[in-house]
């Protein structure tokens, strides 16, 4: 029986006053799913203070390979952990897009966030055109295998898949959709790691997720929660998302 997720990211919204948001959150206490909030990194850790024992669990939504070194502007994920941080965003498809990440790099990030004891959210997706190309399972499959490294758990590491063209557009796959990609990720995860740990590692869906959908989307079968950008900037929204993963 695997834990459903809700896990919000905010991308690059939000100043100090809007911690206010995750009071209405705390308030849930989910005990039969977890939460994530990944604010920007400025955040973190005034986060994981406001949040206090509610068990939200505070992410970063991006981190460096390297532990330390001489990279402007990049945090590392002993620094996330360092400010209270258990989880990290990795290989988010705006990430792939506006900074040129490759599968590889996620691959290094992701062996970075487990090195610093954070649990990785590795994100994959097809662009529209890869779609309409029948290309989705080939390109996501992919980018699983290269952003996946070996020695992944149900522990250190969660799937989200995400197309691309769903995000922050309010469309959405079918629900068959969604589902047909979800199996097929679920059975590449068995026939790499194993039946165990393949069939407990948890696999988001992320793109438009909303609470009027969310309870349907987490009802189809190998989808364990959502990865939630807009509608997780405003509690009463997120709140009901995670109603929907409870
Ligand atoms: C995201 O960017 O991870 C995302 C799913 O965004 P949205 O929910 O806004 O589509």
């Amino acid at each position: 029986m695997r834990r459903k997720v809700a896990a919000g990211n905010w991308k690059m919204n939000g100043l100090k006053e809007a911690l206010a948001e995750i009071e209405a959150l705390k308030a849930i206490n989910c005990k039969s799913c977890d939460v994530i909030l990944c604010p920007p990194a400025t955040l973190v850790s005034a986060m994981v203070t406001a949040a206090g024992d509610s068990g939200i669990i505070v992410g970063g939504q991006d981190c460096h390979w390297n532990e330390t070194g001489a990279h402007t502007g990049d945090v590392s994920a002993e620094m996330l952990s360092d400010a209270g941080a258990g989880a990290v965003i990795l290989g988010h498809s705006e990430r792939r897009a506006d900074h040129g990440e490759t599968d590889a790099e996620v691959n290094s990030k992701t062996q970075a966030a487990w090195r610093a004891g954070l649990q990785s959210i590795v994100c994959v997706g097809e662009t529209e055109m890869q779609r309409d190309d029948g290309e989705t399972l080939v390109i996501i499959g992919g980018q699983l295998d290269g952003s996946t490294p070996e020695g992944a758990t149900a522990e250190n590491t969660i799937v989200a898949y995400e197309p691309v063209w769903a995000i922050g557009t309010g469309r959405t796959p079918t629900l068959d959709e969604v589902g047909e990609v979800h199996d097929y990720l679920r059975g590449k995860l068995v026939a790499r790691f194993g039946e165990e740990i393949g069939n407990e590692m948890r696999l988001l869906y992320g793109g438009s997720v909303k609470p009027e959908n969310a309870a349907e989307i987490f009802a189809v079968s190998n989808v364990d929660g959502g990865l939630v950008g807009g509608a997780s900037l405003k509690a009463v929204d997120f709140a009901s998302i995670v109603k929907a993963a409870s």
